[in-house]
């Protein structure tokens, strides 16, 4: 299919992320070419709408020239400035201050990352200074949801709920605790909303009286959980935990690294839960893809607090590339297109996807339809009425996933057979019909 010279050098010298080494041995890669708006061209010339984004993060979609134009000029005038020794960039300084503008309440301080898990690694950096510095050094205990994802970290790693992260390598650390996750769908209390958050409520109370009040530090949550499988929590209950944190004394950090920057309709979802967390965790949309780019977004009373405990010492936390100015450049791009135009397609074109996937219901192998905005999620099963889940043996992930190429689809398909969706917000009507189609013919070739 492509020149075998590089299916060999990519077995040979290139380590893929969260990858199979031996099975990508005997598998091969897949080579993308090229991409413009929606699709995407591998290098044997096959076109495929992009229904995953990336990895849930070019919402600006491929080929937008003016993203292209504004790395460019920065590339060309300054393609580097450090922001250690008391030294900035504009784009870095303009970006900040865009985002502090826009990102709800008081959360007016942006610390940039290289990406979503060096966002969540610093988060919990910051919150050790914060406590530290309130005098209350035993706060170093942190709780996150079954089913999240936060990073492949060492620290993060442990945060992240999924087994595969944990594996082979001794984490979670025992400073690393979990609550149930609020999945509806599979729930052994059943789905009802509010007896869902209910037990979400009751877990974390429980959790905190385990581990001792005068020690837990933070609590972690995503707006919808991603890398679980698109699963979104009855509406309240990010609210409901965010007045729990508040009311036990610890911080809450909503790791939007997906689903900021449009993803569910506004700039952040927390907008539409109603909350001003502590701390906001970005990345992915930031920088649509473009570049690497993360942001801490921290609120003004953890700011103060760690700027008041360090006086004039340093706080010991950076790296090279945090605050890069291409980045900054690309990121307050993407904004302008966010902002004129994207996040209203966005919005339009997520509802447009939800009805659409809605309408594969009737197909004998979707149990459930779930989703905000361009977010979405489908989870297969044999039998819908005992929500069988796909034989694990026939690996149904990779084989939904090559059903779905071979139709022109790229989705994310997760190893317990969910399928996932991120399109671009460029997404055209035409987009978004294929991605449904494309959908239905992939599940019928699987059948
Ligand atoms: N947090 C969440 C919620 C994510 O979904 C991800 C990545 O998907 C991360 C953190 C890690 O981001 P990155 O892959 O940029 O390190």
């Amino acid at each position: 299919m492509y020149s075998n010279s590089l299916v060999e050098l990519d077995r040979a010298h290139l380590v893929h992320p969260v990858a199979s080494y031996r099975n990508h041995e005997k598998l091969g890669v897949r080579v993308l070419a090229s991409a413009k708006g929606a699709s995407v061209t591998d290098a044997s010339g096959k076109q495929l709408v992009d229904g995953f984004a990336g990895l849930w993060c070019v919402n600006a979609g491929y080929g937008q020239e003016s993203i292209v134009e504004a790395a460019s000029r920065q590339m060309r005038e300054l393609p580097y400035a450090t922001a250690y020794f008391g030294l900035g960039s504009e784009p870095a300084i303009r970006l900040a201050a865009a985002l502090a503008e826009r990102a709800p309440g008081d959360l007016n301080h942006v610390y940039f990352t290289l990406g979503g898990s060096d966002a969540v690694d610093s988060t919990i950096r910051f919150i050790r200074y914060y406590w530290i510095a309130r005098g209350e050094p035993t706060r170093d205990q942190f709780i996150s949801v079954e089913q999240g994802y936060h990073g492949s970290s060492t620290a993060g790693a442990g945060l992240t709920a999924l087994p595969l992260f944990h594996a082979g390598f001794g984490i979670p650390f025992d400073w690393q605790h979990k609550i149930p996750s609020h999945y509806a769908y599979r729930n052994p209390i059943g789905d009802d909303p509010q007896a869902i958050i209910n037990a979400s409520l009751a877990a974390l109370r429980r959790k905190v009286e385990e581990i001792g009040p005068e020690r837990v530090a933070g609590f972690y949550a995503e707006p919808i959980q991603g890398s679980g499988g698109v699963l979104v929590p009855p509406k309240g209950w990010m609210k409901a935990m965010r007045e729990l944190c508040r009311e036990l004394g610890i911080l809450f950090v909503a790791d939007e690294v997906i689903t900021a920057f449009g993803r569910t309709g506004p700039l952040f979802a927390c907008e539409e839960d109603d909350i001003v967390p502590d701390f906001i965790t970005t990345a992915k949309g930031l920088t649509s893809g473009y570049v690497p780019m993360g942001a801490v977004f921290m609120a003004d009373h953890v700011y103060q607090t760690i700027a008041d405990g360090a006086g004039a010492a340093a706080v010991g936390h950076g790296s090279t590339y945090s605050a890069h100015p291409v980045s900054a450049a690309v990121g307050l791009e993407v904004l302008n297109l966010y902002e004129n135009g994207l996040l209203e397609n966005g919005r339009k074109a997520g509802a447009r996807l939800m009805k659409g996937l809605e309408s594969l219901k009737d197909h004998p192998l979707v149990g459930d339809v779930r989703g905000r905005g361009m977010l979405a999620a489908v989870e297969l099963v044999v039998n819908k009425e005992k929500k069988t889940p796909l034989p694990a043996a026939a690996d149904p992930a990779r084989r939904v996933f090559d059903r779905a190429w071979e139709n022109g689809l790229v989705l994310r398909a997760f190893a317990n057979g969910v399928l996932g969706y991120a399109p671009p917000l460029c997404c055209t009507d035409g987009d978004i019909d294929a991605i449904v189609e494309r959908t239905r013919k992939t599940l019928d070739d699987t059948l």
